[in-house]
């Protein structure tokens, strides 16, 4: 049962007229769904209730048409009729006994408005921030007079619809109150503009309209952000982050409060550690009597216990925690603590948002398919029959497809060529700033240790002839490939549909090199065509090693794809601040006598560098010889007693490491089950007509 040392974690807190039945608290954040996917919402929050978190919060709910987010998906309450999908969310947390938490937004001059094609409006007048050719007007006395209306009718409809915590956001320079304060945005002449007094008025009036229309029976939460990390341009937490607090510090029920931008909100492990926040919000506690909650990419619970010893935090905020590990409250209390799925920090959950699709998640493939497919991250139907498998490969789809497959009772071997588990998680957790990746590895493996069912075996690399008379020996049924990939040498990507030309002057290497700790010095191209983490890595890699590095790449941006994991303006200042040059919307034409000839991808123009060595980072090869190789003989197949081969993760379609989890659960939960091909394979939600 639960040790004594984590008592704290689970005591009460009171939030105005509600309280929290433990320290636990899923702040609001987004999760592609919202008002497009309603059921699917509900059901995903209702999972971090069922998980044993005491307060679980919406999205940001756009509360009318005049500041909206499309086509980003979010909450969305503008009149009466939004009511019906909020309140299912409501009331999924409510089944579990967890407070309901409702984000209610206006976005200001940050929305577009693409879908209302109403004109946003801001504190004052200013071009949106997005790269829309769009400018919003500044709002009039009557424009404020509107907002406070409509975001007091929001309110009222979310006490309504159940909700017992309601907040007001002034956070992440996304939302209205917040530009409101920052002199940055605030141009006003009138009693909204001017002194810091005059520039908290519109968030003060939201506070007590807030509180004046629910505050009886709910919760006011104020979101706030205490310091943007751009110094003197944004608020800063020793200046007018401490000021707010100070003005405002018996307004809410509970102070949520954090930094900004999201970018920085969300830092991953690449770029910061667990309780990163804290050198920022600390102070906020000491300015109030009501309970302060934060976030920090908590997952231990001694970090959690410290939080609150220190009087640091009262409540424990998560997002990315609670995604990768809906139960982590539950398994603290009920003493499993090394059954957490703890988050690793790679921002996969918000490139679902980015992208406008359903959230996913690295560690937690069932986030996301709650509704859709009925999944649990907890409990998996038991097998049908007492089939036993062999899977070739141990990287992430191969333990996740083991585990799992264990879990539902099937005996399992797993076959690693390696001395070692967990595949490209293995290798490429060892590269600068993604040690915390390697949870995808020991996670698995600490499950798979204590099913008695599921067997790994490494330096066991297998070939076809093997895999027939492992089955014969061992009474297998099935086969799983599961070998993952390996980098292309050809610097066949998106740009190049046929190998580079080249001659033999320059080293050609794959990031495969680099990981097996391949000895590089002198002038090295990275010609990266990839545009996720890898190339942005490796050169850092190779610098840190002694080399000189140029990163070449056709995008407009270094990494382009980190734009979706929040990490694109980190990664490219840590490049610079390495020295690594940068060169953009270039191409490798040809390799060539020592030189290296780039051209430009919409001019042509070419330009050349002197280099020992190129690494390309374009294309990954499926590793699916094996898997070809047994698929071809069906006559061997039979003899062994194999019914079915079956490739997956990075041999089928070499992608994230989200996807080869997500690939080896999915395998295993369709295993023995009749999946008609034909049709698809998950609900829907239609807009009724
Ligand atoms: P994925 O991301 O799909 O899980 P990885 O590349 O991470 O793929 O992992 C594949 C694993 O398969 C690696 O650990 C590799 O050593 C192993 N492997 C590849 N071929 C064989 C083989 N023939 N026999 C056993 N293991 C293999
Ligand atoms: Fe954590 Fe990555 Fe999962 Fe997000 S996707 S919750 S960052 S493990």
């Amino acid at each position: 049962m639960r040790d004594p040392r984590y008592d704290i974690l689970f005591e009460p807190v009171k939030i105005g007229p509600v309280t929290a039945h433990n320290r636990f608290y899923q702040v609001p954040h987004c999760n592609g769904m919202g008002h497009a996917y309603p059921k699917a919402e509900a059901a995903m929050r209702g999972m971090k209730a069922q998980g044993g978190w005491a307060v679980v919060s919406t999205q940001e709910v756009e509360i009318h048409p005049g500041s909206e987010w499309s086509p980003y998906i979010e909450g969305r309450l503008w009149d009466e009729g939004d009511m019906k999908r909020l309140r299912m969310t409501a009331d999924a947390i409510h089944e579990h006994g967890a407070l309901a938490a409702i984000e209610i937004t206006h976005n200001g001059h940050a929305s577009a408005n693409h879908y209302s094609r109403l004109p946003a409006m801001g504190v004052s007048e200013m071009m949106i921030d997005s790269y829309h050719p769009a400018q919003a007007y500044a709002m009039s006395k009557r424009d404020i007079a509107d907002v406070r209306r409509w975001h007091r009718k929001a309110a009222l409809r979310s006490k309504q619809m159940g909700f017992d915590i309601v907040y007001v956001y002034a956070a992440h320079d996304l939302a209205l109150p917040f530009h409101f304060i920052s002199p940055q945005r605030n141009q006003r002449t009138d009693e909204y503009g001017g002194s810091l007094e005059n520039r908290v008025r519109f968030l003060r009036e939201l506070l007590e309209d807030t509180k004046d229309a629910v505050g009886d029976t709910c919760g006011i939460a104020l979101r706030f952000t205490v310091d943007q990390l751009i110094g003197a341009r944004g608020m800063v937490a020793e200046n007018e982050g401490r000021e707010v607090v100070e003005m405002l510090a018996e307004h809410p029920d509970i102070w949520d409060v954090n930094i900004s931008d999201w970018s920085n909100d969300s830092a991953t492990s690449r770029f910061a550690e667990q309780g990163f926040q804290e050198k920022y919000t600390a102070f906020v506690n000491k300015l109030t009597t009501k309970p302060v909650v934060g976030v920090g990419r908590f997952t231990s619970p001694d970090a959690m216990v410290s939080q609150i010893k220190r009087g640091i935090l009262d409540m424990i905020g998560a997002a990315r925690p609670s995604i990768a590990d809906p139960f982590l409250p539950s398994k603290i209390e009920s003493g499993q603590v090394e059954d957490i799925r703890e988050c690793i920090g790679c921002n996969i959950c918000v490139s679902g948002d980015m992208i406008i699709a359903p959230i996913r998640c690295t560690q937690n493939p069932t986030m996301g398919e709650e509704f859709r497919r009925g999944w649990h991250p907890e409990k998996i139907e038991k097998g049908a029959s007492s089939d036993a498998i062999l899977i070739v490969g141990a990287g992430p789809s191969g333990l996740e497809s083991a585990m799992s497959l264990g879990r539902r009772g099937y005996n399992v071997t797993v076959a690693e060529a390696n001395d070692h588990a967990g595949g490209r998680v293995h290798c490429e957790s060892q590269l600068p700033g993604l040690s915390a990746w390697r949870r995808v590895v020991d996670y698995r493996l600490g499950q798979i240790d204590k099913l008695d069912n599921v067997q790994v075996f490494l330096h066991s690399e297998i070939n076809k002839q093997q895999v027939l008379e492992f089955a014969k020996q061992l009474n297998i049924q099935h086969v799983v490939v599961a070998t993952g990939s390996k980098w292309d040498r050809d610097g066949i990507g998106r740009v190049h549909r046929q190998p580079i030309p080249r001659d033999k002057s320059v080293h050609i290497l794959t990031p495969d090199d680099v990981m097996a700790g391949k000895q590089i010095s002198g002038h090295v191209v990275v010609y990266d065509d990839d545009h996720y983490y890898m190339g942005g890595v490796i050169a850092e890699c190779l610098v840190n090693a002694g080399a000189k590095v140029t990163l070449v790449t056709p995008a407009a941006d270094v990494s382009a794809w980190t734009h979706n994991t929040l990490e694109q303006i980190h990664i490219e200042k840590r490049l610079g601040d390495l020295g690594i040059a940068i060169v953009e919307k270039h191409q490798v034409q040809r390799v060539n006598s020592n030189q290296i000839i780039l051209e430009h991808i919409v001019s042509a123009k070419n330009q050349t560098i002197n280099a020992q060595y190129l690494v390309l980072v374009t294309a990954r090869r499926p590793l699916s010889s094996l898997y070809f190789d047994l698929d071809n003989d069906a006559e061997s197949l039979d003899h062994a007693g194999i019914k079915s081969v079956t490739r997956i993760g990075d041999c089928l379609a070499p992608s994230t490491i989200a996807a080869a989890v997500y690939h080896g659960h999915r395998f295993a939960r369709e295993f023995d089950c009749d999946v008609d091909a034909d049709a698809v394979p998950f609900k829907r939600e239609y807009v009724e007509i």
